[in-house]
């Protein structure tokens, strides 16, 4: 069997639909696209026109109900009556705490008494403001490994997988190979308007680690979400909600613990 026919029979047997259009039927779906082979075209995905406007609108909702302090916390300690956590100029003492720092979380799970593996998966993003972004839905030229996502206002691409830490300066030549994937698409592309690398924080076994710390309940842990931290994190909220209020998740979440390793 083909590598492109094994894929499709795993997303079948996984209950994701997928379907094989020629370039009449993909010209149609994306007129921006002209003179391609086909696709593999997935009927029922669904994406985000905006993923920093549904934070924004999502951190808008929790305040309502809750207090917001924002500030960077380098150490964590366990005390007789709770935790204390410490960064410049600043204290906090707090009966629980989860620790959601993605890809930074590593060091805070460590002074909470879990050694976790947990790397980052360097990604790279360019955008193009245009008040039509070229296609209805994201496309990745699956020979060159990278997509491009329609925005509000912006056309998004976004790729690239690199082993580089926490401290390294970004790679410019990623940028340029997205920059040059997308003019092998949109020739007629000129410089992109911002650029920025992201960290996806990223666990050898490519399963989160979600729930207490070894140590005790006191740490709710929610970090490793890897390449799909946004699409997981409504599931992750609610196992993380039932885990504060004491309540037993509704999943086996024994896969996900943070002694595993
Ligand atoms: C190029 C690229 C494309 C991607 N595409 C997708 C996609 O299509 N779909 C998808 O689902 N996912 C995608 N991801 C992955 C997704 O972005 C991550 O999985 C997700 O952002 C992880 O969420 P998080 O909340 O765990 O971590 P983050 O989003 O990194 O948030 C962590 C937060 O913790 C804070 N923090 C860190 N350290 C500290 C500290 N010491 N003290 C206090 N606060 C701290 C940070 O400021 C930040 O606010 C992509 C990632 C990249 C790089």
């Amino acid at each position: 069997m083909k590598s492109v026919e094994r894929d499709l029979a795993f997303r079948h047997a996984l209950g994701v639909e997928v379907e094989l259009i020629d370039d009449r039927g993909l010209s149609q779906l994306e007129p921006g696209l002209q003179g391609m082979a086909g696709a593999a075209w997935f009927p029922n995905a669904v994406f985000l026109s905006d993923p920093g406007a549904m934070v924004q609108r999502l951190a808008q909702a929790a305040l309502q109900y809750a207090g917001l302090l924002t500030a960077r916390v380098d150490r964590l300690t366990r005390q007789f009556d709770g935790l204390l956590l410490e960064g410049e100029e600043f204290k906090l003492h707090a009966k629980q705490v989860v620790l959601a720092a993605g890809a930074h979380s590593r060091a805070l799970a460590k002074m909470a008494g879990d050694a976790v593996p947990l790397d980052t998966e360097r990604g790279y993003h360019l955008e193009f403001d245009m008040d039509r972004p070229l296609l209805n839905r994201p496309c990745c030229p699956t020979a060159r490994g990278f997509y491009l996502c329609p925005m509000t206002g912006r056309l998004r691409v976004a790729g690239t997988v690199e082993l580089g830490g926490l401290t390294a300066p970004p790679s410019g030549h990623r940028l340029e190979r997205l920059l040059d994937g997308a003019r092998s698409v949109f020739p007629h592309l000129g410089e992109p308007d911002r650029t920025w690398m992201g960290f996806r924080p990223s666990i050898p076994d490519s399963l989160p680690v979600i729930g207490a710390s070894k140590a005790g309940g006191d740490v709710i842990h929610a970090f490793g979400h890897g390449h799909i931290g946004l699409t997981l994190a409504p599931v992750t909220a609610q196992i993380v909600t039932d885990l504060v209020r004491g309540r037993a998740p509704s999943r086996d979440m024994s896969a996900f613990r943070a002694d595993r390793f």
